[in-house]
């Protein structure tokens, strides 16, 4: 378990019930950012210190990774018990010029049917609440070290998007770094 000051224990009890829609947005797609494509093995990233919540747990598994480490679920936890992406998808805190920006995380546009809605379709409050834990995530420096990382995988994404697939009708709500008013 995390101490419940650790910044990421308190992140992971600000995310606990707010959701990005009124309704579970589950429902719309199946759940599709738990499921795991055939043959593929998923998950999401820890947050430094987030293992310890998840240490000895026979139905999660962790796997070290370049990028930190990956949690490995059988798609189905309890609420109680996700990880602080998990919490935070399809959204992500980035860290640009000193401050937190909020975006719809690149990785949420290939599973996440809500990413097309923008930031502003979301509930106000679960942006606030990602927002939030980005400034508590920011005060700490090995954490902003991870939100820094995060941001450059994040915008190696959009790049790479835009060159695949360029689109003069994409709006800049999708790009990374809309700030929270
Ligand atoms: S993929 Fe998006 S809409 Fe579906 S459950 Fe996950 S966050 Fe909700
Ligand atoms: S940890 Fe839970 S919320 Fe996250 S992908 Fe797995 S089943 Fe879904």
């Amino acid at each position: 378990m995390l101490p419940p000051e650790h910044p990421v224990a308190r992140c992971r009890t600000l995310l606990r019930d707010v959701t990005p829609l009124q309704e579970d947005c589950g429902r719309l797609c199946g759940a599709a950012c738990c499921r795991s494509l055939p043959g593929e093995e998923t998950g999401m990233l820890l947050f430094p210190g987030e293992e310890a919540c998840y240490e000895g747990r026979a139905d999660f598994r962790m796997k070290p990774t370049p990028a930190g480490t990956l949690l490995i679920c059988g798609g189905v936890c309890d609420r109680g018990e996700r990880p602080l992406a998990c919490r935070m998808f399809p959204l992500l805190p980035l860290w640009r010029d000193g401050a937190v920006k909020v975006a719809v995380d690149a990785r949420s546009r290939a599973v996440c049917p809500l990413a097309e809605m923008g930031l502003r379709g979301l509930r106000e409050d679960f942006r606030a609440a990602v927002r939030r834990c980005g400034e508590l995530l920011a005060e700490d420096a090995e954490q902003r070290a991870f939100l820094i990382r995060l941001t450059r995988t994040h915008d190696e994404l959009c790049a790479l998007r835009k060159e695949l697939m360029p689109s003069p009708s994409e709006p800049s709500r999708h790009e990374g770094g809309d700030r929270l008013v």
